[in-house]
C-alpha cells in the first residue's frame, strides 16, 4: 500500500513525486512508456517555476540549459506592434521568463526522482483500471506482454497528459473554451551563431501566415506556424516544405541548422469539470490544456503538482482533513482558467486573418506601445500577463493581502546574504516587522504552529530586508504581519500580532 500513486512520468508527475517523496512519503510513479520523451515541448518557464527548481535543488544545475530572452515581440512583417521588455529579475525572484531546453530539465528532475529512497518508478507499464473504496485507490497495470497486476495508494494523482486513462475513469469531462487549431512546430540546433536579424522571441502576427520564433535554451531555436485549414499536416512536416516556411529573414537554412523535431499538435482550450473524485486528483495536462501562446501550460502543471504535493503531505500526515483537499481545485482551477483564456486572447492577437480586424488589432497593439513607451519606468518593464492569485481556497476571508503571492526577495541573516527561501527558509511562516508573535499567541497556538514546523521570522531583527521588498509589501497592505502558507501564497496579513491569534484560529479551522 503506498501513500500515494502518480500516474504519468511527465514533468507534472515528476515534480509532485518529487516533493512527495522530499516529505518521507511512499510513491509510486507509473509510466507506460519505457524511457524518457527526451524532445523538448515546453520552451519558457516562468519565475515561480525557477522558484520550485530552487527549492528542490536543481536550479543551479539547469543554468546552463537556460537563455535569457530579454525582450518579447509582436511583429507583423518586418513592422514591430509591440515590444515587450522582460524583467531580468521578477516577483518570485528570478527572471520573469526563462528559455529553457526541456529535456534538460527533465533529466534533472528524473534524476531527483531516482534518488529518493521511497519513491519507486515503474516505467513500461500502462494503467488500464481504476477503482477506490474509502480507504484507498486501485489501479491495475499492464506490462507489454500483457501481464496485469493491481497497486493500491491512499491516495492517486492523474497527471497523465491530455490523453491520459485516469479523466475518463474517473467519468470526468472536459469544459471546451473553443480555441483549437492545428500548428507546426519545428524545432532546431543551431550550426553556428544565429544571425542577428533572427528575434531572440518574435510572434508573426501576419494574416498569411501566423507564426512564432523564440531561442530555446543555448543552442536551440523554435519555430511554429498556423496549419491552414484544408492543408495536410502530414505534407507540412515533410522536411522540403519545413524549409520552405523557414524561407523568410527570420528562418533559416539547412546550413544554419539542424532539424531536431518537426510535428503538428492540435492547440486547444479545455478544462477539466471536476480535479477530484474521492481521493483521485488531476493535475497537468490531464486537468487542463492550453494553446502555447504564453507559455503556461507546463507552468500550470507544475503549479498543481506543487499544490496538490503539500496538501496531501499535510492530510497523510493527519495535519489536515480530507476536505482540505478540496481547496486543490478550488485554487487551481480558477487559476488555471484565467491563464488559459488568457493564452487564447493572444492567440487571437497572433492568428487574426481577416484584413479588417489586423488593420484595427495593429492599431491597438501600436497604441498600447505608445502608451507604454510614456509610462513610469517601474510599469514600462511588464508583460502584460501575471499569473493571478487564490480569491478562494486556503486564504483568510477579507483579509489584505490573502491569496497573493508572497514575493522572494534578497534578504541577509547573520551576515549571509540571498534568496529569501534560502536564507529565512520555506514552509509556514509568520512574518512580522514588529511586535512579539509568540507573546501574542496562546501556548497551544505556538504547538500548533510547531506543529506544522511553521516559523516565525522578524524582519530588522532575524533578517536584514535588503531589498524592502517585504517592507513595502506590508506598507501596502497596511499591516505588520504576513503570515505565509507552505508555498509562495500568502494565507493572509493582519494588522499587528494582536489580531494573530484570530488568524491562525481561521487558519487551523481551515485545516479541519
Ligand atoms: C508546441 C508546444 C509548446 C509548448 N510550450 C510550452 C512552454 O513554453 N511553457 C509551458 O509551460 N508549457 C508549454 N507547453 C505545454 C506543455 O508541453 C504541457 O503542458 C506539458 O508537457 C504537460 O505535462 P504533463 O506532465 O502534465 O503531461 P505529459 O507531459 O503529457 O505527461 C503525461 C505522461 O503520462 C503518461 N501516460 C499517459 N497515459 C498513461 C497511462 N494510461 N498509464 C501510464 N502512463 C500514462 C504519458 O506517457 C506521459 O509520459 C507547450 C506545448 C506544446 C504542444
Amino acid at each position: 500500500m503506498y501513500d500515494v500513486l502518480i500516474v504519468g512520468y511527465g514533468p507534472t508527475g515528476m515534480l509532485a513525486a518529487i516533493m512527495l517523496g522530499r516529505a518521507g512519503h511512499r510513491v509510486a510513479v507509473l509510466e507506460r512508456y519505457k524511457t524518457l520523451y527526451n524532445l523538448p515541448r515546453v520552451g519558457i518557464v516562468h519565475d515561480d517555476i525557477l522558484r520550485i527548481f530552487q527549492e528542490i535543488g536543481i536550479a543551479e544545475k539547469i543554468h546552463p540549459a537556460t537563455f535569457f530572452l530579454p525582450r518579447y515581440e509582436m511583429a507583423n512583417k518586418h513592422r514591430v506592434l509591440l515590444s515587450n521588455d522582460v524583467q531580468p529579475m521578477a516577483t518570485h525572484g528570478w527572471p520573469e521568463m526563462t528559455s529553457i531546453y526541456q529535456p534538460a530539465f527533465e533529466a534533472e528532475l528524473d534524476a531527483l526522482v531516482r534518488s529518493l529512497p521511497s519513491v519507486d518508478v515503474v516505467t513500461g507499464e500502462r494503467v488500464v483500471a481504476l477503482t477506490q473504496d474509502a480507504g484507498k485507490v486501485e489501479v491495475t497495470v499492464e506490462g507489454d506482454g500483457g501481464a496485469r497486476r493491481d497497486v493500491a495508494g491512499r491516495y492517486l494523482i492523474g497527471s497523465d497528459g491530455g490523453n491520459g486513462f485516469v479523466r475518463g475513469a474517473l467519468g470526468i469531462e472536459y469544459e471546451d473554451l473553443g480555441f483549437v487549431q492545428d500548428w507546426l512546430v519545428i524545432d532546431a540546433k543551431a550550426k553556428r551563431p544565429p544571425r542577428p536579424e533572427i528575434p531572440l522571441l518574435r510572434q508573426f502576427c501576419e494574416p498569411e501566415q501566423p507564426g512564432m520564433t523564440m531561442q530555446m535554451g543555448p543552442d536551440h531555436r523554435r519555430w511554429s506556424f498556423m496549419i491552414f485549414k484544408g492543408e495536410s499536416a502530414e505534407e507540412a512536416m515533410k522536411p522540403e516544405n519545413v524549409w520552405r516556411r523557414l524561407a523568410r529573414p527570420e528562418g533559416g537554412t539547412p546550413d544554419e541548422f539542424e532539424l531536431v523535431r518537426v510535428a503538428s499538435y492540435k492547440f486547444q482550450s479545455l478544462l477539466a469539470t471536476n480535479w477530484r473524485v474521492g481521493r483521485a486528483f488531476l493535475a497537468g495536462d490531464s486537468a487542463h490544456q492550453m494553446p502555447p501562446f504564453l507559455a503556461q501550460g507546463l507552468c500550470s502543471g507544475f503549479r498543481d503538482g506543487y499544490s496538490i504535493a503539500w496538501k496531501l503531505d499535510l492530510a497523510l500526515q493527519g495535519k489536515a482533513s480530507p476536505a482540505f483537499l478540496d481547496t486543490y481545485m478550488a485554487e487551481r482551477e480558477p487559476n488555471s482558467r484565467a491563464t488559459t483564456i488568457e493564452s487564447m486572447r493572444v492567440g487571437q492577437n497572433v492568428n487574426e486573418r481577416d484584413p479588417e480586424k489586423v488593420r484595427q488589432r495593429d492599431e491597438q497593439l501600436m497604441a498600447l506601445q505608445a502608451a507604454k513607451d510614456q509610462a513610469a519606468p517601474r510599469e514600462k518593464n511588464l508583460i502584460a500577463f501575471r499569473v493571478p492569485g487564490f480569491k478562494q481556497g486556503f486564504v483568510a476571508p477579507g483579509a489584505p493581502g490573502a491569496g497573493d503571492v508572497f514575493p522572494q526577495g534578497r534578504v541577509s541573516r547573520n551576515g549571509r546574504e540571498g534568496r529569501f527561501d534560502d536564507v529565512a527558509g520555506r514552509g509556514f511562516m509568520i512574518v512580522t516587522r514588529s511586535g512579539d508573535a509568540v507573546a501574542a499567541l496562546s501556548d497551544q497556538d505556538v504547538a500548533f504552529w510547531d506543529a506544522l514546523g511553521g516559523r516565525i521570522v522578524r524582519i530588522g531583527e532575524d533578517i536584514v530586508d535588503t531589498e524592502g521588498v517585504y517592507t513595502r509589501l506590508m506598507d501596502a497592505y497596511r499591516c505588520d504581519v504576513l503570515v505565509k502558507r507552505p508555498d509562495y501564497y500568502l494565507f493572509g496579513a493582519c494588522k499587528n500580532v494582536d489580531a494573530l491569534p484570530a488568524m491562525l484560529a481561521e487558519l487551523r479551522r481551515q485545516m479541519g
